[in-house]
């Protein structure tokens, strides 16, 4: 198992679904933790509380990733809080029904603005052996049904930045790689919605994943394990654009 012990971490909306899987997988590892969230403090603060339960240190702090103050101020509560950062996983994230003007703003803010301020701000913060994922999706990369155009504009700019912030944070011994889930059962993405059965049929095992089987993938990459690995986009998408 990867051994994160000594590492402090930073991962946005870490109070459900993925994200609150991610902060799990890097705490276990032995990193201190801390973990964004919008609404849910209750949901935030049970999360912290698994962490302390099992001897590891978290922290949970309140930012809109709508809010291009708020996400910078949060990284740098976060290294403030921890003492430093040497891990950054942006997986806050949203979908929207429409097209209205204020549906394009707000997505494009939360899923592409934010991932992109806040890596500005953590890499103030990291030493060699920095870790920057990014949370995409397998849509950011194929779209392989109707009706998700604008979500999947949304994710699939998250490879540029992964490529060009690679490039930047290379000379510093800092890595940066983008992580595409398919189909993952959370309150995103119910295994039992209604485009549920499409999806599944779009994956080659057959089958939605788990929230653990993507943070499995962010604990190694931001191990000892990931050292060579940056630029790179790794699908955990069940064989969806196989
Ligand atoms: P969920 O809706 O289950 O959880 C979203 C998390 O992000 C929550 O912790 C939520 O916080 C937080 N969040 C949402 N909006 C904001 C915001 N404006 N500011 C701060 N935090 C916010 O989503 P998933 O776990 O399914 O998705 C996580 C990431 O994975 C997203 O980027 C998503 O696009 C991506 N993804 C998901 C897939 C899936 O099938 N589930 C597939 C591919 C990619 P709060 O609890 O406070 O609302």
């Amino acid at each position: 198992m990867t051994n994160l012990k000594g590492k402090a971490a930073l991962v946005t909306g870490g109070s459900r679904g993925i994200g609150a899987a991610i902060a799990m997988a890097l705490a276990e590892a032995g990193a201190d933790l801390a973990l964004t969230f919008q609404g849910s403090k209750d949901r935030a603060d049970a999360v912290v509380t698994r962490i302390e339960s099992k001897g590891g240190r978290a922290v949970a702090i309140r930012a809109d990733s709508a809010d291009a103050a708020a996400v910078t101020a949060s990284v740098d509560e976060a290294a403030s809080a921890l003492g430093r950062l040497d891990i950054l996983v942006v997986n806050a994230g949203i979908v929207t029904e429409g097209n209205s003007l204020e549906e394009i703003d707000r997505i494009l803010a939360v899923n592409t603005r934010a991932p992109y301020l806040a890596a500005l701000a953590a890499e103030k913060h990291m030493t060699d052996g920095g870790r920057i994922i990014t949370i995409g999706s397998c849509l950011g990369e194929a779209v392989r049904f109707p009706g998700i155009t604008l979500y999947s504009m949304s994710k699939a700019a998250i490879t540029g930045m992964t490529r060009g912030l690679a490039r930047d944070l290379g000379p510093r011994g800092i890595t940066v790689n983008v992580v595409q889930p398919g189909p993952i059962d959370t309150d995103m993405n119910p295994a039992s919605g209604p485009s549920a059965d499409g999806q599944r049929a779009l994956t080659a095992l057959g089958r939605y994943g788990r929230a653990e089987e993507v943070a499995a993938m962010v604990a190694f990459l931001a191990g000892p394990g990931g050292a060579y690995v940056t630029g790179a986009q790794i699908a955990v998408d069940g064989g969806t654009n196989a």
